[in-house]
């Protein structure tokens, strides 16, 4: 018998979050069954349920930045046991066998990886995500939590945290390097803590200056504000790597512009609008733009390790689940220091 956990759900574009009660499956010899915590609201939540990124499947739980206790496991489980802190992020499946999931890239799975909620699994069933008080998960796309690391903080490192580590560290975050990002927000401020401990020296590119006193917290050298446009001239050529975490579109060139020769700007916001980019900001000094999709599974261990090592955990405001449609509203017009997470045993039927 499938069990029913208390979940947020939203019946169709535009209307609010109403508890109900989810039916998860039965436990597979592979699941593991996760008794949640603490569910954060990522950017992607929004764009998804207000359909900015397409249709959406209703009605439909969000959430991929889950944090909990394994209560219960298949018979098959080797990874985890009861009792152990553990997360799960944006992927629930992928087919294990081909070339980019034996490579650890289950995001890119030529099957087509699912992901946490409104992904139709392998069964067909449309997946419905955290924000709720149980998940069922195959374990191979359970991560240990390390002890090092609090269940609530640690909640947003399963999205925000390997959305900003994996370009990071593939475009050289290392002491020595330039490093700006872009975008203060959830990801964003994970950004800022993760390339400063990567030894970085990292600069934040906000709107205002309202969170430079955060910034600097969080490990960064600099803050400068983009609403001033003297910041483009005055910083021409200066970074090696520029991480753009905004969730809006952005006047691309002239962020280029503040690129060394063969810097790279490596973006995971995910605006609908096309990059307007003429060939020769390009050519001329070698530049790259290129995107980062999450991360795979191992190294989203592997980065779960590095922040419990460093004692990176998210800036979080913990909310209960009757604030959660408040938040979404609130992470929109930027008004979240840096993380909402919902305490998922305040969801109540
Ligand atoms: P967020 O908390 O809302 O942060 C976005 C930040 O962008 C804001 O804090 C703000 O920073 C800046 N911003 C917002 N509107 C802006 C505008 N109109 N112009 C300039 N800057 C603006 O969102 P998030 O959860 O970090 O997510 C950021 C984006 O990443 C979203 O599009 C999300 O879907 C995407 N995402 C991608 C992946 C991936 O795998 N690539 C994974 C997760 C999320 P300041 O206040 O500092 O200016
Ligand atoms: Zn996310």
């Amino acid at each position: 018998m499938p069990t029913t956990t208390p979940a947020l759900s939203v019946s169709a574009a535009g209307e609010r979050f109403a508890p109900i009660n989810l039916e998860r499956r039965d436990l597979r010899d592979n699941d593991i069954r996760i008794d949640i915590q603490w569910a954060g609201i990522c950017h992607s939540d929004i764009h998804t349920i207000r359909e900015e990124w397409g249709t959406a499947n209703f009605p439909l739980v969000t959430g991929h930045e889950i944090a909990g206790v394994v209560s219960a496991v298949g018979s098959g489980v080797t990874r985890h046991k009861v009792g152990d802190r553990v997360g799960v992020g944006c992927l629930v499946d992928s087919c294990g066998e081909c070339e980019q999931c034996k490579n650890g890239f289950e995001q890119f799975c030529e099957r087509g990886s699912v992901g946490t909620y409104n992904s139709k699994g392998y069964d067909d069933e449309i997946t419905q995500g955290g924000y709720a008080q149980q998940v069922v998960v195959s374990e191979r796309f359970v991560c240990h939590i390390p002890d090092g690391i609090d269940l609530d903080v640690a909640a947003p490192l399963l999205c925000a945290g390997i959305t900003t580590y994996s370009p990071l560290k593939r475009w050289g975050a290392r002491p020595g390097a330039n490093v700006a990002v872009v975008g203060m927000g959830g990801l964003g401020h994970l950004g800022v803590k993760i390339a400063a401990a990567l030894g970085a020296d990292v600069t934040v590119l906000s709107r205002t200056t309202a969170k430079s006193a955060d910034a600097k917290e969080f490990g960064a050298a600099d803050h400068l504000a983009t609403s001033d446009p003297q910041v483009f001239k005055d910083n021409a050529g200066r970074f090696d790597l520029i991480l753009n975490t905004v969730s809006a579109d952005l006047p691309m060139e002239d962020y280029l512009r503040l690129l060394k020769p063969n810097g790279a700007l490596v973006s995971v916001g995910l605006p609908n609008e096309p990059y307007v980019i003429a060939p020769g900001k390009l050519i001329g000094g070698n530049k790259v733009v290129a995107g980062s999709m999450i991360g795979g599974i191992p190294e989203t261990q592997e980065m779960l390790d590095f922040c419990a090592e460093h004692g990176i955990g998210a800036t979080v405001e913990r909310i209960d689940a009757s604030q959660v449609d408040d938040a979404y509203d609130k992470v929109v017009a930027g008004d979240v220091r840096y993380r909402y997470v919902i305490d998922t045993s305040t969801i109540k039927p």
